[in-house]
């Protein structure tokens, strides 16, 4: 099994330096992998990222939850989506998508659909190779 970034990560980065195997990569190019990704054959299931996501989007595999209710203005991020965020993530430098769209309170989304790019960004997308363009944000 391995932990799964969802939709609700907005790249403020909490989570990366916290993983003792390094499998937390910031996808690039953004417009098509807007989150960080956690590598499923290196990740140990340690657990140690969970807690340290402000946005609470990190889920064991067969917790991601099929009907997640919003408490309403949280963002996610998503590949098509046309919203703008802007913020200052985990290490002062200033991020912005535009793949999003801020969630009203009492919608439920399914985020089991989030568990494929995962996979998919390290079996056929850029994988580690995303670190080489890594700037921080
Ligand atoms: S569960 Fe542990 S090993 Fe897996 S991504 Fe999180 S910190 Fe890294
Ligand atoms: S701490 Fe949460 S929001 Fe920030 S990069 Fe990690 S998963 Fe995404």
């Amino acid at each position: 099994m391995t932990h799964i970034i969802t939709s609700l990560c907005v790249r403020d980065r909490g989570c990366i330096d916290v993983c003792p195997v390094e499998c937390m990569i910031p996808g690039y190019p953004l417009e098509q992998w807007p989150w960080i990704y956690i590598d499923p054959d290196t990740c140990i299931d340690c657990g140690a990222c969970v807690p340290e996501c402000p946005f609470a989007a990190i889920f064991p595999e067969d917790e991601v939850p099929a009907a997640y209710t919003a408490k309403g203005g949280e963002y996610i991020s998503n590949v098509g989506l046309t919203g703008h965020y802007e913020a200052t993530n985990h290490h002062g430098k200033a991020i912005a998508l535009e793949t999003t769209r801020q969630l009203q309170a009492g919608e439920v989304l399914d985020l089991t659909p989030d568990i494929k790019p995962n996979y998919d960004f390290f079996k056929g997308g850029p994988g580690y190779g995303a670190k080489d363009q890594d700037n921080g944000i």
